[in-house]
């Protein structure tokens, strides 16, 4: 299997290069230049597997280069912290299921992929005899999972920036109690933005970068999303054998647009997904761009759903190519009007294609409380706000004839002080969460100054 950039530029990578590379050096992503397909005999092989040995089937069509053992082990390995020996099960409330996609170490849906990229990074930076240092900006929930993915790894560091004192005290003590040496938290004198201004600035300065191997794990990597597309599989064979259904519905809370990408690669592999339903908060974005071909950038609202308060979704470009008939020239001109205009246009047909591929809606603050507290009342299950607006959103949107997996990406403990305003609870901690106040932490406070943190970077780099 070969992967090529949507810019076209680069192409002919395996899947080891693509991994390490990131971002395509053309600015584009990376896509596999063909999609495998599984039949119905396949589909029906896959359907017992445990969750790891699917993963295996499903990446070996991908991973072609890495030899089946170690690919084997690697995937093993990273699935091994999770609290619930299925990763990520299935349950049935009301009249839908939900996929629990937060038994991983941070207690998010973001784990099920960074668990496998850490372990994919150490496997071929070994066998490469290179390093790398991982540097990135968090608000909150993608710091510490990047974090648990990397840390105690060989011959890689991790440095992530957090705005001091303005992420949830869960998530501050989340990353600065791993006291593994190759993990360095610093906490920037500033707000969120300045410290992505800073990590964006340091990448921007090529020597550097160089000197240092600095890396990323955000969502552009494809390994990430394809570690997503197992448990598109994994719901569905278990929703198929409860109810014998042909289809599903699936709903998924979106913000960067990964999660649902990951569900379109799965239908194109041949899942039987019917209406793949998009999700998303006031930061609508892409509910606009699919219901009326209006994708033009809008100010970022601070919600309930922090972890979807995104407004230029970095993985809508993988779609895009698909959508621009895998015409890297065309992408490239289609980037080129949003960065200059802030807005893209379509034709009719591209309209009508793009109603085709996905269902979508919007719901705001109050929507996401009122679906946190009638979804408590009814069934005794407490929804965290990014997984309420799925599955408000699902419940408007799902066909009348299949069932529906709405996608559950964060225990609610996570996010207590909304669930207290919808419900008046307190969602009970998982206990690891509660022995992490007592734990001994590792953080340097630094100023919201690039220079700093590029001399602290110079110092800790391995
Ligand atoms: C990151 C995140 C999302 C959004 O996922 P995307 O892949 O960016 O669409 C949703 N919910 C939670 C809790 C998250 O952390």
């Amino acid at each position: 299997m070969k992967y090529c950039s949507t810019r076209g530029a680069v192409r002919g990578l395996d899947f080891s290069a693509a991994v390490m590379m990131g971002l395509a050096d053309d600015g584009g992503l990376l896509l596999p230049e063909e999609i495998p397909q599984l039949d119905s005999t396949e589909l029906q092989k896959l359907s017992h597997l445990s969750y790891p040995d699917l993963a295996f089937a499903i990446l070996s069509k991908y991973a072609t280069d890495i030899p089946a053992t170690d690919l084997k082990d690697l995937i093993d390995r990273s699935y091994t912290g999770f609290d619930d020996q299925q990763i990520t099960p299935l349950i049935q409330k009301d009249d839908l299921y939900i996929l629990e996609l937060f038994h991983g170490p941070t207690f998010a849906f973001k784990d099920v992929a960074l668990q496998l990229l850490g372990n994919l990074f150490e496997y071929l930076l070994k066998n490469s005899g290179q390093r790398m240092n991982i540097i990135g900006a968090t608000s909150g929930d993608t710091g510490s999972a990047a974090i648990y993915g990397i840390r105690g790894k060989q011959n890689i560091n991790i440095f992530i920036l957090h705005p001091k004192g303005r992420v949830s005290p869960i998530q501050e003590l989340q990353m600065t109690t791993v006291l593994d040496e190759n993990v360095f938290n610093l906490a920037v004198e500033g707000t969120f933005d300045d410290a992505q201004a800073i990590v964006k600035e340091i990448f921007g300065d090529l020597d550097f970068k160089q000197e240092h191997a600095l890396g990323a794990v955000n969502s552009i990597n494809w390994a990430r999303v394809l570690a997503q597309v197992v448990y598109y599989f994994y719901a569905w064979f278990q929703v198929n054998k409860e109810t014998g259904a042909e289809k599903f519905d699936v709903s998924v809370p979106t913000g960067n647009f990964g999660d649902i990408f990951a569900g379109y690669i799965a239908k194109q592999m041949g899942l039987p997904i019917n209406r793949l339903i998009l999700a998303t908060n006031s930061n609508n974005i892409l509910s606009r761009c699919i219901n009326s071909g209006d994708y033009s950038m809008a100010d970022v609202h601070h919600t309930f759903s922090p972890s979807m308060d995104i407004q230029i979704a970095s993985n809508f470009e993988r779609y895009l190519y698909y959508l621009l008939g895998c015409d890297g020239e065309k992408v490239v001109r289609a980037m080129d009007i949003f960065k200059q205009t802030g807005k893209l246009e379509f034709t009719d047909k591209q309209k009508g294609q793009l109603k085709l591929d996905f269902s979508a809606a919007a719901i705001d603050d109050s929507e996401t409380l009122t679906t946190i507290s009638s979804f408590y009342e009814k069934t005794n299950y407490i929804l965290d706000p990014h997984t309420a607006i799925g599955i408000a959103v699902g419940k408007k949107l799902r066909g009348p004839e299949f069932p529906l997996v709405c996608l559950a990406t964060a225990h609610p403990a996570k996010f207590g002080d909304v669930v207290k305003t919808a419900t008046g609870l307190d969602p009970e901690l998982p206990e690891q969460l509660i022995k992490l106040a007592a734990k001994k932490r590792r953080v340097v406070t630094i100023p919201a100054d690039k220079n700093r943190v590029k001399e602290y970077l110079a110092a800790n780099a391995t």
